[in-house]
C-alpha cells in the first residue's frame, strides 16, 4: 500500500531523514515512535506529499510521489491524516466540517456528504453534536470529529501524528478506542504515537527513528520483547 524508498530529505545543510525505508501492507498498523526532532512528522508527511523530499521515493497504491506526472492533490485526497491539533474549521459547524471537502473535493452533493458525514459522526460517538461549532467541544470530541471527517472522504490509509499529545489525560482514551476500532476493522495506518498501550494491543510492525533514520522496523513481539539497539532502549526505558 505504502513502500517509502531510500528516502532522503534535507533543510538546507540539515539533513532530517536519511535513506529512509519502509513498506506498509493493506491493512497493517505501522506505529513510528522515538525522540523528539528524530524526523517522525517528516516522515509521515513526506508520504501524502506535504512535504517534498530531494532523494528516494514513495508508492503509495502504486503511484509514485516523485513522479512530477502525479497529480499530487488527487492522491493527497486518498490519504487521511490526523494532526496533534485538530484543525477543524472554527466557523463551520461539526456538520460541515465533515462535508465541505466531500463536496469540493469528491464533487458529492450536500445530500450525499451530510449522509455519509452524520453516519461517521454516530460512529464515533458524537452524533448529538452535529449542530455545533468545534469550540463548543472538548479536545477529545474535536479529534474524534478529526478522525471521522479524514474518514469521509473514504481514504486508502490514514496517517495520524501524535493524535492525543495535545490532549487531556482523560480525553485520551476515547480517541484510541476510535483508533482501535479503525485497525480492527482493517484499516490501512501509519501512526506516530508514544502510545505504546495502543502499539502493543494492534501495531502490525513498530518503527523506532533516531536523528532521522529509520533504527528500528520490527513486530510489536520484537520491539517490546527482546532487546533492542541501545537508543531504542533508553527510548522505552523513557516512556514505558
Ligand atoms: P517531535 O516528537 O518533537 O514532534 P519529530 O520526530 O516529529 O519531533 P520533526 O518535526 O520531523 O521531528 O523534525 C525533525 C527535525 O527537523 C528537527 O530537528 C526539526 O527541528 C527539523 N525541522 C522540522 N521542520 C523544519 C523546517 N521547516 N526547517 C528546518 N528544520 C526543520
Ligand atoms: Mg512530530
Amino acid at each position: 500500500m505504502i513502500s517509502i524508498k531510500n528516502v532522503s530529505k534535507w533543510y538546507g545543510n540539515f539533513q532530517v531523514l536519511t535513506d529512509c525505508t519502509t513498506e506498509v501492507k493493506k491493512g497493517e498498523v505501522v506505529v513510528v515512535c522515538g525522540p523528539s526532532g528524530s524526523g517522525k512528522s517528516t516522515l509521515i508527511k513526506t508520504v501524502n506529499a506535504l512535504e517534498p523530499f530531494q532523494k528516494g521515493d514513495i508508492i503509495v497504491d502504486g503511484i509514485s510521489i516523485a513522479d512530477p506526472k502525479t497529480n499530487l492533490p488527487k492522491l493527497r485526497s486518498r490519504v487521511g491524516m490526523v494532526f496533534q491539533h485538530f484543525e477543524l474549521f472554527p466557523h463551520l459547524t461539526i456538520t460541515d466540517n465533515l462535508a465541505i471537502a466531500q463536496q469540493k473535493v469528491l464533487g458529492r452533493t450536500r445530500e450525499e456528504a451530510l449522509d455519509k458525514g452524520l453516519k461517521l459522526l454516530d460512529r464515533v460517538g458524537l452524533k448529538a453534536h452535529a449542530a455545533k461549532f468545534p469550540g463548543q467541544l472538548s479536545g477529545g470530541q474535536q479529534q474524534r470529529v478529526a478522525i471521522a471527517r479524514a474518514l469521509a472522504m473514504d481514504p486508502i490509509v490514514m496517517l495520524f501524528d501524535e493524535p492525543t499529545s495535545a490532549l487531556d489525560p482523560e480525553m485520551v482514551n476515547e480517541v484510541l478506542d476510535v483508533m482501535v476500532q479503525l485497525a480492527q476493522e482493517g484499516m490501512t495506518m501509519m501512526c506516530v504515537t508514544h502510545e505504546m498501550g495502543f502499539a502493543r494491543k494492534v501495531a502490525s510492525r513498530v518503527i523506532f527513528m533516531d536523528k532521522g533514520k529509520i533504527e528500528e522496523d520490527c513486530s510489536k513481539e520484537e520491539f517490546f520483547g527482546q532487546p533492542r539497539g541501545e537508543r531504542a532502549q533508553q527510548f522505552l526505558s523513557k516512556i514505558l
